[in-house]
């Protein structure tokens, strides 16, 4: 047996399914997770030894790829000047400084550990301000797991096909409105039927968590004009595209202006950190300064923020992202050669930085196409990739992640194993 089989067995007598968090236990490609042992750049080596070209890349959350040198030396100085205080320190203000000034609609941010805690202190502020209780959500946008939020979600909700999660009240559920993504009709209905009762809408500017779904032209700007005229709060959820598809996100590619964005993933630089921030009258309701609260043990900690400070200094000096884009196209256009050339048909969904492949005949733009996908399929392109020493996200509902280590040499072993996996098709 591998010695990631032995672990994983290990895992499961003491880890409920093996571990800690769903979508690593391959359940929607099977067989056995990989343990990782180490990573460097662009590569993983698993508990075995085996060395692949990683597309995880913590679900997007290292822009620089593994263990980038001025990261972890951040954290690591910053480790030894102590690890935690519970006292505010410089290096927190100079991150919110520069949060601030990189994305365009943030006047003030607050640091937090989770993306989900992010999201969910977003939420509460934007029922706090309005006094209303509902919200607005789009049908395979994910947004953490917190209760109010799980509705009709992606990622690993979606790879499991969960329906709505026992644990979750119905009452945490019925403030919740799910609207179909891209549906411009549906928002619409939704907010003259109750917009009265709407304190917020969420969402993923590019959604990235039932695979990549771009937004349809106007339909972002549809959703800032609805929330306007009804008095709701616009909460763009940038945990994945922050820092990712520019040094502003996706507020500032579309020229969008949300009243409160979530950050997290690359902003932590692969430490756990998220922060969410917007309208200085907004935010300015939170405790201590206003009634709503939010308050965390560890955040702001000083060795995340130092290494998320690391992650934009280093956006700062390379701007990372016209390389990533070149990256990005060239795997996309790669991959779509191969599939042409053998007949099999997909969908190559790209948004900037940002991709993933679906095995479907037509257009994916919501989540009910990106389900009607063939992700066995995709679980056999998993498999196929992975023995020629790729690792592609173990789940047809996530994005491939790219990063600043991913070179030509990469992007040629990533579409020469998407041709060793599709020979056989
Ligand atoms: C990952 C993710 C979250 C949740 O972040 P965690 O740090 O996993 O809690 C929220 N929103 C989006 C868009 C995400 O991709």
């Amino acid at each position: 047996m591998s010695r990631s089989g032995e672990l994983f067995d290990r895992a499961r007598r003491v880890v409920p399914g093996g571990v800690n968090s769903p979508v690593r236990a391959f359940r929607s490609v099977g067989g056995t997770p990989r343990f990782v042992a180490e990573g460097r750049g662009a590569y993983l080596v698993d508990a075995d030894g085996t060395r692949v070209v990683d597309l995880v890349q913590s679900w997007g959350a290292l822009l620089f790829g593994h263990a980038r040198e001025e990261i972890v030396a951040a954290a690591v100085a910053a480790a030894r000047r102590g690890t935690s205080f519970g006292a505010p320190t410089e290096a927190e203000v100079e991150l919110a400084e520069r949060v601030v000034e990189m994305v365009p609609s943030v006047e003030r941010v607050r640091l937090v550990s989770s993306g989900t805690e992010a999201t969910m202190s977003a939420i509460r502020l934007a029922r706090g301000f309005t006094g209303r209780s509902g919200v607005v959500k789009f049908a395979g946008c994910y947004h953490g797991h917190s209760d109010a939020l799980l509705a009709t979600a992606g990622s690993g909700v979606a790879t499991l096909g969960l329906p709505d999660s026992p644990g979750v009240t119905e009452g945490a559920a019925r403030d919740t409105f799910v609207v179909r993504y891209n549906d411009r009709e549906a928002v619409r209905s939704v907010f003259e039927a109750r917009g009265e009762l709407i304190a917020c809408a969420i969402v993923e500017p590019v959604a990235a968590n039932m695979g990549v779904v771009p937004p349809a032209p106007g339909f972002l700007e549809e959703l800032r004009e609805l929330c306007d005229r009804h008095g709701s709060l616009l909460v763009l959820d940038e945990v994945v595209t922050g820092f990712r598809l520019g040094p502003g996100g996706a507020q500032e590619r579309f020229g969008l202006r949300p009243d409160l964005t979530c950050l997290g993933k690359v902003l932590g630089g692969g430490f756990p950190l998220a922060a969410f921030g917007g309208r200085a009258d907004v935010m300015d309701l939170l405790a201590p300064e206003g009634p709503v609260y939010q308050a965390g043990t560890l955040s702001g900690n000083p060795v995340a923020v130092a290494a998320g400070l690391a992650a934009l200094d280093l956006i700062g000096r390379e701007d990372p992202y016209p390389a990533l884009e070149r990256a990005a196209v060239s795997v996309a256009d790669g991959v779509a050669d191969v599939l042409e050339a053998r007949g099999v048909p997909h969908v190559m969904n790209r948004e900037g930085t940002l991709l993933s492949l679906f095995f479907s005949e037509g257009p994916v733009t919501d989540y009910a196409s990106a389900r009607a996908a063939d992700h066995a399929r995709y679980a056999e392109l998993f498999h196929g990739m992975l023995a020629s020493g790729v690792y592609l996200p173990p789940s047809g509902y996530e994005g491939w992640f790219l990063s600043a280590a991913h070179g030509d040499a990469e992007v040629d072993l990533v579409v020469g194993a998407a041709a060793a996996a599709a020979s056989r098709w």
